[in-house]
């Protein structure tokens, strides 16, 4: 049964029962597609040295998703049984009304949505962490880097740690539970962090994901494979101060995650070159041009832009769009540290 569309269209619905049954979303490896992340915004108030170059041309306004057409695929994608929607970026909290999409979505929950999260820099949290909680927002993800102002500056080029370090409290004021840090680790600029970054998350009752640089993008900044710094030199570091369980615990994602015996805090990875994920990939994303992913380190996908626009309104058309599109879902990335990026397009385009 489809979400009833117009004025009320995402109003509760008392009989949800049916919704995403037949979960038509599954790939030719037999990969059940349960998680989309959308990208609602190219722009960003940081230039991480890692995502962006310094001088970014970013999409004309036209070319990106309206806020309505993102709310008419969240309904689609929970329509086709997805239960896992993330809102990125770019820096997802710069965009206007982005609360107003994110409490469409939020109502989703009563459509068979198990959980609306979000990924930002925490620049904006401040002012809107109470807000995205009562949008209904679940979960939230940081990106910290770095805990000294300085080098916290060169990796992101503009950014404030105090900003940031606000935003995360005032996220935990707000009621949000198990924040979770994302940290990219880049040899020579803040690998000797990983412990310190570590302890400010059980001190704060947080969860922390170490993130190995993936090469997405020209960035001109540095050479990804000399800054490579691998997940298991990462958890050596770690090992020397915490002693670390495996858990097959599991937050729907990339990360592998370990707990911290005597604390509360998990730590994940994310290793793209190390561990390939790739296996139980059960995500798609959607660019801010409204490009369907269907892989990080691939550039198969399907213009949903294009659909949403030539037959507005046809919802079966847009829905038909996507579970084609598992057709041409690629069994892996394909990321190498050497050479070239193979993959142009930048991480704030896609949606990371
Ligand atoms: N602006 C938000 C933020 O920084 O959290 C959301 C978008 S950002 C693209 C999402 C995540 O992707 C961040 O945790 C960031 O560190 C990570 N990221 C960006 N570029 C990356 C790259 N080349 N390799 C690995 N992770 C990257
Ligand atoms: Fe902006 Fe996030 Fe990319 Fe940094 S990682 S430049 S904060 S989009």
């Amino acid at each position: 049964m489809p979400i009833p569309s117009g004025s009320n269209i995402l109003a509760p619905d008392p009989s949800p029962k049916g919704w995403g049954e037949n979960a038509p979303l599954v790939d030719r490896f037999g990969r059940s597609v349960n998680y989309v992340r959308f990208s609602v915004t190219d722009r960003c108030d940081f230039r991480c040295v890692y995502c962006m170059s310094e001088r970014m041309t970013f999409l004309p306004r036209a070319k990106v998703l309206t806020l309505e057409e993102l709310a008419t695929l969240g309904r689609a994608f929970v329509e086709l049984g997805v239960r896992k929607i993330r809102i990125t970026g770019g820096e997802p909290l710069v965009r206007q009304n982005v609360l107003w999409l994110l409490q469409q979505l939020g109502r989703l929950r009563d459509h068979g949505l198990a959980e609306l999260v979000l990924t930002t820099n925490g620049s904006q949290l401040e002012r809107m962490a109470a807000e995205l909680k009562a949008a209904g927002v679940a979960r939230i993800n940081i990106s910290l880097d770095s805990l000294d102002p300085e080098r916290f500056r060169r990796i992101t080029r503009v950014g404030e740690l105090d900003t940031v370090l606000r935003g995360i409290r005032s996220a935990q004021a707000a009621g949000f539970q198990r924040l979770k840090l994302n940290a990219v680790i880049l040899k020579g600029r803040n690998h000797d962090e990983v412990a310190a970054l570590a302890r400010f998350a059980i001190e704060n009752g947080l969860d922390i994901s170490y993130i190995e640089e993936m090469p997405l993008g020209a960035m001109g900044d540095h050479d990804r494979a000399e800054l490579y710094y691998s997940s298991d030199a990462i958890r050596a570091d770690l090992a020397r101060v915490f002693t670390l369980t495996p858990t097959t615990e599991s937050s729907g994602g990339p990360s592998r995650y370990y707990r911290v015996s005597g604390t509360d805090s998990r730590i994940g990875f994310i290793s793209p070159h190390s561990h390939n994920f790739c296996g139980d990939c059960n995500r798609v994303r959607v660019s801010a041009e409204g490009r369907l992913l269907l892989c990080l380190g691939q550039e198969h996908s399907v213009d949903l832009r294009h659909v949403l626009r030539a037959h507005p309104g046809d919802h079966e058309r847009l829905k038909q769009a996507i579970v084609t599109s598992m057709d041409i879902k690629p069994r892996g990335h394909n990321f190498q540290l050497g050479g070239q990026p193979v993959i142009l397009r930048y991480m704030s385009h896609t949606g990371g």
